[in-house]
């Protein structure tokens, strides 16, 4: 049977790392969560190869020239891209290949591969989400503040996605997605 990618996107703070992990707490058997690309520097228990591949600006820069991203973006300040050959070689290992990316790249992996399947992962208030991004402690005022002008704009893009789940509670997010994921996978 054919193996689909799924996008997830949705604001920071927004617990959409919550609501995966608890999606694949119980769903690893045929779904993988895609390791980015990015320059930005590793937060406190990341593991290079495991929550990304940490890369410098020249080596990413360097990619972009030889076309090896299916998509790539700059996110509040740093960079972000996901390599064609690393999801070919999951899907064709016969897994479906979950990216957790954010909106300018959805939109390149949409472009690039119609079929993927796009989901957006909305707070349930703005507010609510201001309050669990300076609750996490990991950003300044200044990473904040960029933080909060990209959540307008991703909400304004998450209009071209093909499904958003509101996530007022995890375990009901956690089973929309699982709905949807279902759907599409005709099971
Ligand atoms: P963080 O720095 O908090 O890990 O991620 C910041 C944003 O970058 C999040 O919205 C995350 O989903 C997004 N992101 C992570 N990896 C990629 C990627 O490979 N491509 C794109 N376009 N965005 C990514």
């Amino acid at each position: 049977m054919n193996k689909k990618l799924f996008v997830i996107s949705g604001c920071s703070g927004v617990g959409k790392g919550t609501v995966l992990k608890n999606f694949m707490s119980r769903n690893s058997d045929n779904f993988m969560v895609s390791i980015s690309c990015t320059t930005r520097n590793p937060r406190p228990g990341e593991v290079d190869g495991v929550n990304y591949f940490f890369v410098s600006k020249d080596e990413f820069t360097r990619c972009i020239e030889e076309n090896k991203f299916l998509e790539h973006a700059q996110f509040a300040g740093n960079y972000y891209g996901t390599k064609k050959k690393f999801i070919a070689q999951k899907l064709e290992e016969g897994m479906n290949v979950i990216l957790e990316i954010e909106t300018q790249g959805a939109l390149q992996v949409k472009e690039q591969m119609p079929e993927a399947v796009l989901i957006f992962i909305a707070p349930p208030s703005v507010e609510e989400l201001e309050h669990r991004l300076r609750g996490r402690h990991t950003e300044d005022e200044e990473a904040i503040q960029k933080r909060l002008h990209e959540v307008k704009i991703e909400l304004e893009r998450s209009k071209q996605y093909d499904y958003v789940v509101l996530n007022d509670d995890v375990e009901r997010a956690t089973v929309e997605l699982e709905t949807i994921t279902r759907k599409e996978l005709g099971l």
